[in-house]
């Protein structure tokens, strides 16, 4: 019998979630989240297809011992999936930053890995992280093949006009520094479902997808190609999102460092972790606390929202201008899949591209729908994301 598990994995610094997949039929055989690596009350949590959460509590001082704890939890007599580790054909890994080196997934090998290593001075809470998961596989299951799979890649087909700063050039050459991008398996991924529900082929499309969960980004996909998305050198670029500030005049940051003594890891911090929403609402970076504020009367809540959803609504007027032409908008993620007032507030800035809600087929959570009211001429969608089941197709697609 052919062997089609693929392991999915993504390391954080100190988080590790995965999935096992049976590509014979796309579905998860096995997912969960290893929490608070090197920290103490580390945990595994871990769920098989149809089965009981099993939680394991106990020290996990590094990746390593983490992969260790998947590998068994995955064979464990009651709620394991498989008998032995040879059952696994692959395992994928997303890889946040692949700078210009990467347009799509690769083989990991030293050369691989000592760019992976690299890119991480452009995502250096991030990169380290998938690096020591990739080596931690190595070491565990000597011989599978391991592949990377970029967030940015997806966005390497962007022109230059949509990726350049305008900043001195030497700085682009010198550093590297300009948009790339990010959510790229997300986005690749939603596009290509958008497509196959609106029954044509996706080279003839022009979709925004809008990728809201914590991390938020938008991206224009002209013909199947990303052309251009609002995340930038850094996932802080563009939308307002949870903790991120998004978009705003870089004369202001130097301003608030000046008049608040700030240096520039605590100026990052703020920008990151202690703005968006959070910082608007001054209630929470979470969207079902914002809308219960919003509910018993919190004003700033309701401003934070309006903050959000005007902005979203801009980057699709201008990605639609970018495209010439739009004939879809697509939410995923957290809030995208689970908020149709997020939805509904959104596209009600979206009339003129031709785009009308169905209130009734917008109340929905967490399922595939196309909303658009009868009279339309752009569609509005809602489709879940499945980023690990990108990850696991081209992982398998480089190890057949
Ligand atoms: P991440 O970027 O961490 O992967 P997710 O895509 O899981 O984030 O999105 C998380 C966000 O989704 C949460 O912060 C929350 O605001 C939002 N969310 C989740 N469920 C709901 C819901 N039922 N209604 C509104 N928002 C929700």
């Amino acid at each position: 019998m052919q062997i089609m598990k693929i392991l999915v994995l993504n390391c954080g610094s100190s988080s590790l979630k995965y999935q096992l997949i049976d590509m014979a039929n796309e579905t998860a055989l096995a997912k969960g989240l290893v929490e608070r690596i090197g920290i103490d009350g580390s945990r595994l949590e871990h769920k098989r297809d149809g089965g009981e959460k099993t939680q394991i509590v106990q020290d996990i001082p590094n990746h390593e011992v983490a992969v260790g704890l998947v590998m068994e939890a995955l064979q464990h007599a009651d709620y394991g999936v498989i008998k032995d580790v040879s059952e696994i054909k692959a395992a994928g890994h997303r890889v946040v930053h692949g700078g210009e080196h990467f347009t799509k997934s690769v083989i990991v090998t030293d050369v691989v890995k000592a760019t992976i290593s690299e890119c991480a001075a452009l995502a250096p809470l991030h990169n380290p992280a998938n690096l020591i998961g990739i080596e931690a596989c190595e070491k565990l299951m000597p011989g599978v093949p391991q592949v990377a799979v970029f967030d940015t890649a997806f966005h390497q087909t962007m022109p230059e006009k949509a990726y350049l700063y305008a900043i001195p050039y030497g700085l682009y050459e010198k550093y590297k520094v300009r948009k790339y991008g990010f959510h790229g398996t997300s986005h690749k991924y939603v596009a290509a479902r958008t497509a196959e529900m609106l029954g044509k082929p996706i080279e003839q499309l022009k979709i925004v997808t809008c990728h809201l969960g914590n991390g938020a980004s938008v991206c224009a996909i002209d013909g199947g190609v990303s052309v251009d998305t609002s995340m930038g050198l850094t996932p802080l670029e563009g939308l307002v999102m949870g903790t991120r500030s998004g978009d705003m005049d870089p004369a202001a940051v130097a301003f608030i460092m000046e008049k608040e003594g700030l240096t520039t890891k605590q100026m990052e911090n703020m920008l990151n972790k202690e703005s968006g929403v959070l910082a608007l609402s001054g209630v929470s970076s979470d969207f079902r606390d914002i809308e219960d504020a919003c509910a018993q009367g919190n004003e700033r809540a309701q401003m934070a929202l309006d903050v959000y959803h005007y902005r979203v609504a801009r980057y699709v007027g201008s990605y639609a201008a970018a495209m010439n032409g739009l004939d879809a908008v697509v939410f995923t993620a957290g809030v995208g899949e689970n908020g149709p007032e997020t939805r509904e507030a959104i596209c009600s800035y979206l009339g003129y591209l031709g785009i009308k809600v169905d209130n009734e087929k917008n109340a929905v959570r967490g399922k595939e729908r196309d909303f658009s009211a009868e009279g339309s001429t752009a569609h509005a969608m809602v489709i879940p994301t499945n980023e690990e089941l990108v990850i696991a197709r081209d992982t398998l697609g480089l190890c057949k």
